[in-house]
């Protein structure tokens, strides 16, 4: 369900009636680890540098965004964190009027670094991505020794006065599915409420099998072994998110985009680095958004074309998949090196 009482008189509905207000913006495809449910190949084709759109470009879309109904942004990628001069789009980004939520999801690894620099450009929230709390199994889960570097940059979040910033631990069955209560009691510790994220068979997920597939209801219950009783939380309607609240007051949530979709309230797009726009994590076909704007397209001339695409939309990618019950499989190698835009780390999670 939608939240109408929320939704600005711009915004445009789409053939479900759901309207636009959340753009996913991924500003590189580069990323410095190789998360095996994300980046398990061991070579990956690039979008060539020059067709990348710069932050004059960026921000010209955003802003056409703002005029069908987008108030929030988060910053994605691959790793944000590597796009040179990061704080300074932050900046442009927080100035224009209607964005009323800036976030940022990063894998943490640069961030204590970054931290103080992107609250200070007026970056609202940051999402850390942190799947487990041992060195050891971060190396074999992300290819990479660097641990520390992530829990340094949760502490620096913290440090630079961050508020309501969230940790997305993705569960894989047979990985991290036995530390699902200490992450939550250490999201406590350190000011982040965990986000747990059923692994999801989009692109680029080439190692995907449904028996790795931890169900929110199996994650509800090792929670409920571990930390007790469990009780519903106040959730927004169109957040992905159910959110859970521990006898304590800890609260958590579960993304269950695998086994329970909640397509019927997406108000989400999704924006690649070279300005391929998407309507659905899981959509084909992508409407190029760099033509235009390298053509000279006007404010206007952007608005209407954002409006007339989102206002034909009906995707419906993850109860499209969930349909598919047994058939359903990861995408093919052949098919996400054919069309890196099919990927998790080119589109943005
Ligand atoms: N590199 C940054 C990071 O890892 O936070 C931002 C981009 S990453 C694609 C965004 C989110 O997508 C991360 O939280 C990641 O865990 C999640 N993700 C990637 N592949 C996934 C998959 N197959 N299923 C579920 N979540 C996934
Ligand atoms: Fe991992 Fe994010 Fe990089 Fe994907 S884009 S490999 S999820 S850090």
């Amino acid at each position: 369900m939608t939240d109408a009482s929320t939704i600005p008189e711009r915004a445009v509905a789409d053939r479900l009636g759901r309207p636009l207000r959340d753009l996913r913006l991924s500003v590189t495809d580069r990323c410095n680890l190789r998360c095996t449910y994300c980046m398990p190949e061991a070579d990956y084709e690039w979008l060539p540098r020059a067709e990348l759109l710069d932050f004059d470009e960026l921000t010209s879309l955003v802003d056409a965004f703002t005029a069908v109904g987008v108030e929030k942004v988060r910053i994605t990628g691959g790793e944000p964190l590597l796009r040179r001069d990061l704080p300074e789009l932050i900046a442009r980004i927080a100035a224009l009027p209607a964005i009323d939520d800036l976030a940022l999801t990063t894998n943490g690894t640069l961030l204590a670094g970054a931290a103080s620099a992107l609250r200070a450009a007026g970056l609202g929230r940051v999402t850390i991505s942190l799947d487990t709390l041992d060195p050891a199994r971060h190396h074999a889960l992300t290819g990479r020794d660097n641990h520390a570097d992530v829990l340094a940059g949760i502490e620096a979040t913290a440090a630079a006065g961050f508020t309501g910033t969230k940790i997305n631990t993705v569960v894989l069955r047979g990985t991290n599915d036995d530390e699902l209560a200490d992450l939550v009691r250490f999201g406590a510790e350190h000011g982040a409420e965990v986000r747990f994220i059923e692994y999801m068979d989009v692109g680029g997920a080439t190692r995907w099998d449904r028996s790795l597939v931890v169900p929110a209801v199996e994650v509800l219950d090792r929670l409920a072994d571990g930390l007790g009783q469990i009780a519903d939380a106040t959730s927004r309607p169109s957040a992905p998110a159910r959110r859970y609240r521990t006898a304590d007051g800890t609260t958590f949530g579960i993304v269950a985009s695998t086994t329970t979709p909640f397509c019927g309230s997406c108000d989400r797009s999704r924006v690649t680095a070279d300005g391929r726009w998407y309507r659905c994590l899981y959509a084909v076909e992508g409407t190029d958004l760099r033509a235009p704007i390298r053509a000279g397209a006007s404010p206007g001339e952007l608005r209407d074309l954002l409006a007339s695409v989102w206002s034909d939309r009906t995707d419906q990618g993850a109860v499209d998949r969930l349909a598919l019950a047994e058939a359903r499989t990861a995408t093919p190698v052949e098919v996400t090196r054919r069309d890196p835009h099919r990927e998790m780390h080119t589109r943005g999670g």
